[in-house]
């Protein structure tokens, strides 16, 4: 199909990258505003004194989505190389405990059998309902619009419908972690998976188990250049399919005039795409297009990352590691209730040099160091920042038994503020909204206003969410209502 519309995108983000590859496919003339001076949105880089940190996700699932996109004309070559991890993440409690999880799905259950008594069974049964409910949910909830009504015309979705009550919507996901398994550390390992949306175990429906399913059913990878080489290839396609990008061009006004979209008194469009956060949108720049109800949802939480070139190697950590908190209740409470980040918080580092030598300098690692925070409601960061470094150095310090403090030497921070300024996400929420209620997915904005004719939504605040696998999806069930609607 070929059309001689013309398209605007605000924001460079992910998604918004992945439809301009779409829409100029489809033969929309495609702009893309961007306020930021570069592409990628929460997707970037910091490089300093050899070491390169990628600054937003870090993990990354699902890569037949980005080689999709890479492929769409089957001919402008684009270069996107990553590798299966075999271990998808080291585990370390504070007394001891050690677990390497395996992408080895029969590996994995025995590392829990000889580690922590978990009987394998129980981790393999656990892994066929997370695969149980990937395959009632996805076709529906993910891969399609959930307001339109052709989605439930459908007899996919009506077969899924019938086997709604396997994916535990009325059920809390840590309550059934905690029925399931034997050992707590188990039920911890299990509960994390809430944190991949920013929900919490305790309050979230058990539909959210289907989650680690994503990671031991297809694997967890990582991109041979980081994960910023995911929007460099992305933003290649898009050049060479003709987008036209705009950086450092902040949307600020929009208006409606008869089907036309008058983007800052400037530029007009038949189609506008709303990349940037919904309710920043609806705050801003969009308000007279959204309504201001697009506002009143509980955002999903934030993070604290502190990006630190370590002048070390330690053999005993992989790309992905966590280290647990002793008390998970008291951490989501902190966060989601009390709104500050945990005294003891869970601590994740991310090391990319593991498998990509290049960013750290030689005998050196890269560690990008985050912890769960609340998004932002006027905290006093400044004191919370403060003391979550000081504990995260004395916990790393006793755990991996070195003066942590000593062997940084290059050292950056992203914070809930941050990513707030940075990318207009609201309040600094990581994934948009929560997914802490039971209806939560049916809240989130459609991926098309059903008010204003030719305005659409993509990325990780509208459906279905948030994360680099959603983000493209998002893109992908909103171009498919453009080209249906058009
Ligand atoms: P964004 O990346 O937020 O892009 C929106 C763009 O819009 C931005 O470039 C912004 O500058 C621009 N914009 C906003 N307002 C305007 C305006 N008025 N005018 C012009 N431009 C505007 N996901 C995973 O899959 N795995 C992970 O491990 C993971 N970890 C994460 C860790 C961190 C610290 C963060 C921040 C996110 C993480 N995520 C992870 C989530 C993932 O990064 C996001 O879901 C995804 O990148 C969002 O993409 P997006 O296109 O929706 O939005």
């Amino acid at each position: 199909m070929k059309s001689n519309k013309k398209a605007i995108i605000i924001g460079a983000g992910v998604s918004g990258l992945a439809a301009s590859i779409r829409l100029a496919h489809l033969g929309y003339s495609v702009k893309v505003l961007e306020q930021m001076p570069t592409y990628g949105g929460k997707m970037g880089e910091w490089v300093k004194g050899g070491y390169r940190f990628d600054t937003g996700p870090s993990l990354f699932t699902m890569p037949q989505y980005v080689m999709e996109l890479l492929a769409i004309d089957g001919q402008k070559y684009v270069p996107f190389h990553y590798e299966k991890l075999d271990i998808v993440c080291n585990y370390f409690w504070q007394d001891g405990t050690r677990l390497q999880a395996h992408s080895d799905i029969q590996k994995l259950a025995e590392a829990f059998e000889a580690q922590l008594g978990e009987p394998k069974e129980n981790i393999l049964r656990a892994l066929e309902k997370s695969e149980e409910k990937f395959k009632i949910t996805n076709h529906v909830f993910l891969e399609k619009s959930l307001h339109r009504w052709s989605t439930y015309l459908n007899l996919g979705t009506l077969k899924s419908m019938l086997r709604i009550g396997k994916v535990d919507i009325f059920k809390k996901m840590h309550k059934q972690n905690a029925a399931f398994f034997k050992n707590p550390k188990t039920i911890q390992f299990f509960d994390r998976y809430a944190t991949y949306n920013g929900s919490n175990p305790y309050q979230a429906p058990a539909t959210l188990n289907v989650i680690p399913h994503y990671e031991f059913g297809f694997g967890a990878y990582a991109p041979k250049n980081g994960i910023r080489s995911i929007a460099n290839a992305l933003y290649q396609k898009a050049i060479l399919l003709g987008v036209d990008f705009r950086f450092e061009t902040k949307v600020s006004n929009v208006e409606k005039q008869s089907s036309k979209y008058i983007v800052n008194d400037l530029e007009n469009a038949d189609i506008l795409i709303c990349n940037m956060d919904v309710a920043a949108a609806a705050l801003g720049p969009l308000k007279t297009l959204i309504s201001s109800k697009k506002t009143k949802y509980e955002p999903s939480s934030s993070a604290l990352i502190f990006y630190w070139g370590i002048k070390q190697s330690f053999p005993q950590l992989d790309t992905h590691n966590i280290f647990f908190t002793d008390n998970y209740e008291k951490e989501f409470n902190s966060i989601f209730s009390e709104k500050v980040i945990d005294d003891d918080p869970t601590v994740y580092i991310n090391i990319t040099s593991k498998t990509n030598k290049n960013d750290a300098p030689e005998g050196c690692e890269n560690w990008f160091v985050m912890v769960n925070a609340p998004y932002a409601d006027g905290q006093n960061w400044i004191e919370l920042i403060s003391e979550a470094r000081n504990k995260i150095i004395v916990k790393l310090s006793n755990l991996l038994n070195c003066n942590l403090e000593e062997l940084i030497e290059v050292e950056n921070k992203l914070t809930p503020l941050l990513i707030e300024e940075r990318t207009s996400s609201h309040k600094g929420a990581l994934y948009g909204s929560s997914s802490n209620k039971l209806m939560s997915a049916f809240f989130r904005q459609a991926n098309f206003s059903r008010e204003h004719r030719g305005l659409y939504f993509c990325g990780g605040s509208v459906h279905p969410g948030g994360g680099i696998p959603l983000c493209l999806l998002s893109a992908k069930i909103m171009t498919e209502k453009i080209a249906n609607d058009n």
